[in-house]
């Protein structure tokens, strides 16, 4: 049973920010956030079950069949997949992303250079902040935000 769970999460795109965990049954900590809201948006996030165009367009909706997966692009820049790292860590084609992103690693403190430079790209920084409980409010918080302002631009 646990083999085959594993073999699923690591062989489904949309759960690549579930790969290479080390016991896909054990309790995450970030379940511990406590704003509820915050929680669920980070869980919504981390298992791909969100708004973002690189779920949405998976979908075949009446008039339009469902859309390629390297064409489910940001909503704001166009330029990356509008998925959960690009929204929370990358995107820079709004005011509104990039002072949420500002707040969020003021808050990191000075960690946050660390964490910027070790990370390759946005889903390995993402991955990174996961690895530290202490950080999860704060990504938690981040993954609710970032979430409302995509809400308020249509894909
Ligand atoms: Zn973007």
């Amino acid at each position: 049973m646990r083999m085959a769970l594993r073999s699923a999460v690591e062989t489904l795109p949309k759960l690549v920010l579930l790969h290479g965990r080390p016991d896909i049954l054990s309790f995450r900590p970030y379940l511990h956030v406590m704003v509820p809201q915050h929680r669920i948006a980070l869980t919504r996030m981390l298992v791909s079950d969100h708004p973002l165009a690189v779920e949405r367009l998976r979908w075949a909706k009446r008039y339009r069949p469902p859309v390629p997966w390297h064409e489910r692009l940001c909503r704001l820049c166009r330029d990356a997949l509008d998925d959960s790292p690009h929204t929370m860590l990358e995107c820079s084609a709004a005011a509104d992303p990039v002072a949420l992103r500002d707040v969020f690693w003021g808050k990191v403190g000075a960690e946050w250079a660390r964490l910027r430079s070790a990370a390759h790209d946005p889903a390995h920084a993402l991955a990174l902040l996961m690895a530290r409980p202490s950080l999860h409010g704060l990504v938690a918080k981040l993954a609710y935000d970032a979430l409302e302002v995509y809400a308020r631009v249509p894909i």
